[in-house]
C-alpha cells in the first residue's frame, strides 16, 4: 500500500492508464488539426474527434451532434447559463437555481443578475434536496432556465432530476443540469431525465484535465445557445477554437470505459463506501450528510461533533480527503453547502468529504477508517467542549 492514500476523487481523478494510451498518439504522430480538410493529418484528427463525440454522447444517451466540447465543466456551465440568457432574452429574463450549486453555476448566475437577469436561489432541505413544489411555485412566464445540478459535489446527494425535467417541459422552460459528478458514475439519460443542457468534465471521470463538454439538445425542442468564445465557428458556432484533439480523445475513451464498467464499478464503490460509513458511524456524535436521500455510491460526507476540522485535516497526513471548510484567503468559512442544509457552523467545520475512486482498494479503506477514527478520538481528548459534554452525560 502506497501512502498517502488518495480519497478525494470528487475534486479530481487520476487519468486511467487506458485513457492515456488512447491519447498519446494524438500528441506526436497524429497531431493534425481536426478542422484541416485538405490532407490526411486533418482527416485522422477529425475521425478521432467524431469517435470521441459518439463515445461521450452514448454515455448520456444523446446524439453525437448534440455534444459541444469545452475546456471543462466550468466553461460548459458558463456557456449554458450565459448563452441561454443571451439567446432567450426576448422570451424572459428569469433563471431558477439552487443555493448548493457549484460556484461555476452560482457565479454565472451572479453575472446574469448584473446584466439585467433575475435569479431565484431555491433553498434545500436537511438532506440537501430542492423541493419540487417550491420549484413549481418559483416558475413564472418569464422563466427561461432551471439550473439544478444532477448530484452535489460535497455530499453526493442526487436531485430529483426526472421530476425537474417534467416540470420544465410542462412549463415550457429549459432545464440545464451540471452533471459533472454524476456522469460516468451513475446512469444519466438526457431523454428520460428531460434535460435540455448538461455539463460534464473529463477529469472527474478518469480523463485528463482541461476538457469537458456541454450537451445541447437539438430536437423536442431545438435549443440554441449563444457562444461565449467567437472565432472560426467550430462546434457549430457554439465554441470556436482549434479542438483539443488529445483531450477530446481522452474524454471519449474515459466515457467509453465508464459506460462499460459502470455497473461493476458502482457496486464496488458502494460496498467500500458502506463499509467505511458503517465503521465511522460507530464514532459517537458523528453525522452523515444527506443520509436519508439518494446519494452517489462513492461519496461520504461525515461530520464529528466537538472536533476541529482544521486540526482533523492536519492530523491525517496519510490520507487525502477534503474538508467541510473552504479556505478563502485568510478566513476559514464553513461549507455553504452544509450550512444550507442547516448544519451548525461548528459541525460543518468538522465535516470531511471522502470520494472513493476506481483505484482505491479494500486495504486502503481499512487504513483510512483507522486513521479517521484515531484522529477523531485523539482530538476529542484535547477538546474542552467534548470533555464538558462527556461530564454532563455522566
Ligand atoms: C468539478 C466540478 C465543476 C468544475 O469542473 P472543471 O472541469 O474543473 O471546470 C463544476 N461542477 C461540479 C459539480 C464539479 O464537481
Amino acid at each position: 500500500m502506497n501512502l498517502p492514500i488518495y480519497l478525494d476523487n470528487n475534486s479530481t481523478t487520476p487519468v486511467d492508464p487506458r485513457v492515456l494510451d488512447a491519447m498519446l498518439p494524438y500528441f506526436t504522430q497524429k497531431f493534425g488539426n481536426a478542422a484541416s480538410r485538405n490532407h490526411s493529418f486533418g482527416w485522422i484528427a477529425e475521425e478521432a474527434v467524431d469517435q470521441a463525440r459518439a463515445q461521450v454522447a452514448s454515455l448520456i444517451a444523446a446524439d453525437p451532434s448534440e455534444i459541444v466540447f469545452t475546456s471543462g465543466a466550468t466553461e460548459a456551465v458558463n456557456l449554458a447559463i450565459k448563452g441561454i440568457f443571451e439567446s432567450y432574452r426576448s422570451k424572459g429574463n428569469h433563471i431558477i437555481t439552487c443555493v448548493t450549486e457549484h460556484k461555476a453555476v452560482l457565479d454565472s448566475c451572479k453575472q446574469i443578475e448584473k446584466i439585467g437577469g433575475r435569479v431565484t436561489y431555491l433553498p434545500v432541505d436537511a438532506n440537501g434536496l430542492v423541493d419540487i413544489d417550491a420549484l413549481q411555485d418559483a416558475i413564472t412566464p418569464e422563466t427561461i432556465l432551471i439550473a439544478i445540478m444532477y448530484a452535489n459535489n460535497e455530499t453526493g446527494v442526487i436531485q430529483p432530476v426526472r421530476e425537474i425535467g417534467r416540470l420544465a417541459a410542462e412549463n415550457n422552460t429549459l432545464f440545464f443540469s451540471d452533471a459533472t459528478q454524476a456522469v460516468g458514475k451513475i446512469p444519466v439519460n438526457v431523454t428520460d431525465d428531460g434535460i435540455h443542457l448538461l455539463a460534464m468534465s473529463a477529469h472527474k471521470l478518469y480523463g485528463p484535465k482541461g476538457i469537458g463538454a456541454l450537451y445541447v439538445r437539438r430536437r423536442n425542442p431545438r435549443v440554441v445557445t449563444s457562444a461565449l468564445i467567437h472565432g472560426g465557428g467550430h462546434e457549430r458556432g457554439m465554441r470556436s477554437g482549434t479542438l483539443n484533439v488529445p483531450g477530446i480523445v481522452g474524454l471519449g475513451k474515459a466515457a467509453e470505459i465508464c459506460a462499460t464498467e459502470m455497473h461493476h464499478e458502482q457496486r464496488r464503490a458502494l460496498s467500500l463506501r458502506d463499509r467505511l460509513e458503517n465503521n465511522l458511524r460507530k464514532i459517537d456524535h458523528s453525522l452523515v450528510s444527506s443520509a436519508d436521500a439518494p446519494r452517489l455510491p462513492h461519496v461520504l460526507n461525515i461530520a464529528f461533533q466537538h472536533v476541529d476540522g482544521q486540526a482533523l485535516m492536519m492530523s491525517m497526513k496519510n490520507i487525502a480527503v477534503s474538508s467541510g471548510s473552504a479556505c478563502t484567503s485568510a478566513s476559514l468559512e464553513p461549507s455553504y453547502v452544509l450550512t444550507a442544509m442547516k448544519l451548525s457552523n461548528e459541525l460543518a467545520h468538522s465535516a470531511i468529504r471522502i470520494g472513493i475512486g476506481r483505484f482505491n482498494t479494500e486495504e486502503e479503506i481499512e487504513f483510512a477508517t483507522l486513521q479517521i477514527t484515531n484522529a477523531v478520538n485523539h482530538l476529542r481528548t484535547l477538546s474542552p467542549a467534548w470533555l464538558m459534554a462527556q461530564d454532563e452525560n455522566t
